[in-house]
């Protein structure tokens, strides 16, 4: 099995080349979004008038209709192939509706994370090389063509990447990055070898090679071997920092916008300035959880001693919903704990958790290990020693001493136990069955290439790009290697 490597590195737009992008940005939206309501329009309409009409519009990537030199003249300004690729990105947002990977394409709102796709036609990576010992002193990434030149662009690679087919710029709270994908060069096992491979080792000796991480609120992640992952003091102490500012900045908002709605004005500059301000206090935290569940996921994965991880599989998102409202016997509001709830610090570690899962999954697939998570019923309240379940077990947060052996344990460190031994039981007796992986495979038109060549990042067997071939940039072939070197025979425990 193949797997990828998505990367993502910050890059440095000047004013103008910003400017620029934004406007492809902008133009790749307007044609994404006039299909999706173009096909609203027409799906309606033919709901209504099928009988009259007797066929439901054609899912294809044209868009030249779009441009106008009175209404739109605009397009115009931007290259053709950004304005196909927001076609493209259409079909293929339908290609995986059609799959059942996803829904329809909706509209995609102003707001928040914007990117442009940019093809290769339009970018080349030039590296900046130092002419006499041929040293490689940083990147360079030249965006445009010919008719609409951007220039070049900098951009940080923190690690070993290939040129790709086709890359994203785009902007997050002020930032812009560059992302795209590259296909591992190695082959990884699928998941039904991993299986097979693992259940060859008895209860103990996989035991002993397992993590079981549960997710609790004091430690955000406590390991069956003493292992505690937990944010840095710096982290901890900028995180509550930013809470407060964005607090702060949420109220300067609303302040904002009530005095722009008393003297009937739009909102101004200030407004918008604050809205900046505080999308950075929120990016900070976001980057801080994802740092944290990356270096948490490796830290585990890559640990020789783990072949199998276990976590508790927990309705994050409905750990984060807000409470329902509740009514008492009068029919009065009651009080539904929202406030307790909302807790800052849940909000945070819930978000890591899910993300620490995510990392850890992937990274796993990487290395031939194998993650897996399990139903969580009453893990807290057992005993990792003779598997007595009993609430009382639980004497407080964090003191674990059962009721019917005395065992006594820190509470996080017995349930990362009690998940691994769970874990290995269920894969050992077949309970555990290796999901089919659906993959996003993009359909493409048969003799419509010339419009557009679906260059998908994901299209399998065509990340070999011919002009890898020589090319000084292609690094880092060695370490793609797979780090993991699996012994066959099971190994026995000490
Ligand atoms: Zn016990």
């Amino acid at each position: 099995m193949q797997t990828q490597t998505g990367f993502r590195f910050r890059c440095y737009p000047t004013h103008a080349q910003a400017q620029t992008l934004l406007r492809w940005i902008g133009c790749q939206r307007f044609i994404y979004n006039a299909k999706v309501a173009e096909d609203r329009y027409y799906r309606k309409f033919a709901r209504k008038a099928l009988d009259l009409t007797g066929f439901y519009p054609p899912v294809d990537q044209q868009y030249s209709r779009y441009i106008d030199p009175d209404l739109t003249p605009w397009l115009q300004e931007v290259p053709s192939q950004v304005l196909r690729n927001g076609a493209v990105r259409w079909r293929q947002a339908y290609g995986r509706y059609f799959q059942g990977l996803g829904g329809r394409p909706v509209i995609k709102k102003k707001v928040g994370r914007q990117a442009v796709w940019i093809t290769s036609e339009l970018f080349m990576f030039s590296p900046i090389v130092n002419t006499q010992t041929g040293e490689i002193l940083g990147n360079r990434l030249t965006i445009g063509s010919k008719k609409f030149p951007v220039g070049d662009i900098l951009f940080h690679a923190h690690k070993d990447y290939r040129i790709p087919n086709s890359i994203r710029i785009g902007v997050e709270a002020g930032q812009w990055f560059l992302s795209f994908s590259n296909e591992d060069l190695s082959q990884v096992p699928d998941e039904a070898e991993t299986v097979e491979w693992l259940r060859k080792f008895s209860e103990e000796e996989l035991l002993a090679r397992t993590f079981g991480g549960d997710r609790g609120v004091e430690i955000p992640l406590a390991g069956n071997h003493g292992e505690a992952f937990d944010f840095d003091p710096v982290q901890k102490a900028r995180m509550e920092k930013k809470v407060r500012q964005t607090k702060r900045y949420q109220r300067q908002m609303a302040r904002q916008r009530t005095s722009a709605v008393k003297e009937k004005r739009p909102t101004g500059a200030n407004y918008r300035k604050t809205k900046k301000r505080l999308a950075k206090s929120h990016q900070y935290g976001k980057n801080v959880r994802e740092d944290f569940a990356h270096k948490t996921s490796r830290a585990i994965v890559h640990n020789p001693e783990h072949f199998l991880m276990v976590y508790e599989d927990l309705n994050v998102h409905g750990m984060t919903k807000k409470p329902k409202a509740k009514k008492d016997e009068n029919g009065k509001w009651a009080r539904n704990q929202a406030a307790a709830k909302a807790g800052l610090n849940k909000k945070i570690l819930t978000a890591a958790w899910g993300k620490t899962v995510t990392f850890t999954k992937y990274k796993a697939v990487k290395a031939g290990k194998l993650c897996i998570k399990i139903n969580p019923y009453q893990t807290s309240q057992e005993c990792a020693e003779c598997g007595h379940i009993h609430p009382d077990n639980r004497v407080s947060q964090s003191e674990f001493v059962c009721q019917a052996c005395g065992h006594q344990d820190n509470a996080d460190h017995n349930a990362g136990r009690v998940l691994a031994k769970r874990g290995v039981r269920w894969l050992l007796s077949g309970g555990y069955q290796p999901k089919e992986s659906k993959r996003c495979g993009i359909f493409r038109q048969k003799e419509e290439a010339v419009i557009g060549p679906v260059r998908s990042e994901s299209t399998p067997g065509e990340s070999i790009v011919s002009r890898e071939a020589g090319n000084s940039l292609t690094r880092g072939t060695e370490n793609q290697e797979n780090p993991f070197v699996r012994r066959e025979t099971p190994a026995t425990t000490a």
